[in-house]
């Protein structure tokens, strides 16, 4: 498949009427991006947010649509909760629908070792109030009926919930629009312009917006954005291929996880299914660059990572990491990431799907996608100011979670951009973390 077809309707803007001026531009149209001008706008900040291709077009339009608290790393769960409470709103406060609905998400486990797992996960739920619970055997299979897997049990969170992708940050770009923020597509950024040190303009293909304060939120462009910049930032890609089924009888109506499968009911009565076992790291010269700062993490993925050399190692390797701002950028060459669905891993979707429900062995999948998921060393975000380049800001590396946390993390920047308050504790995100001896730490429970 190729690009993602999203609610967008543009060009909202055309690129003659790009603003000479802003109080903040936003590099990026994904959830992040959408949602910090969203909260921006509403505070009446003159926001410029220039995305390159379409909004939502890459991991944010992508994504399998979970927004859950279930699982995540104890430095994302405060923001997690306000996100879940910013959905829960969003549709009463803009009269926009993005399919949120509070049905649940549930990790079923073929082993006792998983469920030991499960079990350290509730404990750290209950020091946050989540209503996380451990379900015996019985319990998750009366939840998805019809499974041909005998699980040990599970652990569920009923209060964890899903939206639709597609329709999502097109809704925050809309809302923040009306809000009167300036939201501009196929403007990709090249670079920024500094005086006395300090930011004061982005140069986009369009021309310049003069802005002391800037967010970068570019996801898996954000790297190659601050090497430009001359920032390192350690991020690889992991290829994720997902699968959409015709509409169908329901086996269950929220986010399940079992060790081969993820899947989720969809607001159109089909479901979006993804291998729960594979993470695809196709190799590039960034793999090399920044590979040992990920082998703690690669370590423990070791057996679901599949690596690959091809394609994406000669892309990267052709690319420039540096340009004049009057010429051509790698942004504006790939308006839009979209990568080559892996066949073989579709077909190990079905198989899976058809082990897991036999009963949908008739249902087709109709539509099938990839999405690069940009991830970190301790794989959780990057947020904060960066101190090299007064008036830059980094909300990037939601390795895989960003799409729930997308609005409490806008919420999060939009605070820190104009008062420097992010209303949470946001320390532990910090830019420099990879670099100022502190320890990596990676998620301890599931
Ligand atoms: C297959 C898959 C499944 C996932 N499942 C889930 C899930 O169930 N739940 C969950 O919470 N998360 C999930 N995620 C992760 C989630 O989708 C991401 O973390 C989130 O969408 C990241 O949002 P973003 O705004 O940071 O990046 P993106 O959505 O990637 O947006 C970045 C945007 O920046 C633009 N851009 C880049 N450079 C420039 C430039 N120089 N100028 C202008 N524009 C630029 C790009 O075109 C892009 O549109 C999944 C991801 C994938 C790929």
């Amino acid at each position: 498949m190729s690009n993602v077809s999203t609610t967008w309707e543009q060009p909202l803007v055309p690129p003659e009427r790009i603003p000479e001026h802003a109080d903040v531009v936003i590099i990026g149209g994904g959830i992040i991006g959408v949602t910090t001008a969203w909260f921006l706008a509403r505070q009446g900040v003159r926001v410029v947010l220039c995305e390159k291709g379409h909004i939502a077009g890459e991991q944010s339009g992508r994504n399998w649509g979970w927004v859950r608290v279930q699982g995540r790393d104890e430095r994302e769960i405060p923001m997690m909760l306000e996100s879940l409470r910013i959905w829960d709103r969003f549709r009463d406060e803009t009269g926009e629908d993005v399919g949120f609905v509070r049905r649940g998400c549930y990790f079923a486990a073929r082993s006792d070792k998983e469920m030991s797992a499960f079990e350290n996960w509730v404990r750290l739920a209950q020091e946050f109030d989540i209503g996380s619970r451990i379900m015996s055997a019985a319990q998750i299979r009366e939840y998805a009926q019809g499974s041909a897997i005998n699980w040990v049990g599970a652990v569920g969170t009923d209060s964890d919930g899903r939206a639709e992708p597609q329709k999502a940050a097109p809704a925050f770009a809309r809302a923040a629009a009306r809000e009167g923020a300036t939201i501009l597509t196929s403007c990709a950024v090249r670079g920024l312009e500094t005086s006395g040190g300090s930011v004061s303009a982005v140069v986009t293909e369009h021309g310049t917006i003069k802005a002391s304060t800037i967010l970068c939120a570019a996801g898996a462009w954000s790297s190659l954005f601050c090497r430009s910049l001359g920032i390192a930032l350690p991020q690889l890609k992991v290829r994720g291929t997902v699968v959409r089924t015709a509409p169908c009888d329901s086996v269950m109506n929220g986010n399940l996880f079992d060790c081969h499968l993820g899947i989720r009911r969809r607001e159109d009565g089909g479901y979006t299914v993804a291998h729960g076992a594979i993470l695809h790291h196709p190799i590039t010269p960034s793999t090399f660059r920044w590979g040992f700062k990920f082998v703690p993490a690669l370590r423990k993925e070791i057996k679901v990572l599949r690596l690959s050399f091809g394609k994406e190692f000669f892309d990267e390797w052709r690319r420039p990491t540096s340009w004049d701002l009057d010429t051509e950028s790698p942004f504006e060459v790939t308006r839009v990431l979209d990568p080559t669905t892996g066949q073989r891993v579709v077909a190990g979707i079905r198989k899976n799907l058809d082990k897991v429900f036999p009963q949908m062995a008739e249902v087709p999948i109709v539509e099938s996608w990839a999405g690069m998921v940009d991830t970190t060393p301790d794989v959780v975000p990057v947020m904060g100011a960066v101190p090299e380049l007064p008036g830059f800001h980094i909300a990037t590396g939601f390795s895989g979670h960003g799409f729930g946390l997308g609005p409490g993390a806008g919420q999060a920047m939009a605070g820190l951009l104009t008062g420097g308050d992010a209303g949470i504790d946001i320390a532990p995100l910090r830019p420099g973390r990879f670099f100022d001896g502190s320890p990596l730490e990676l998620l301890s429970t599931i």
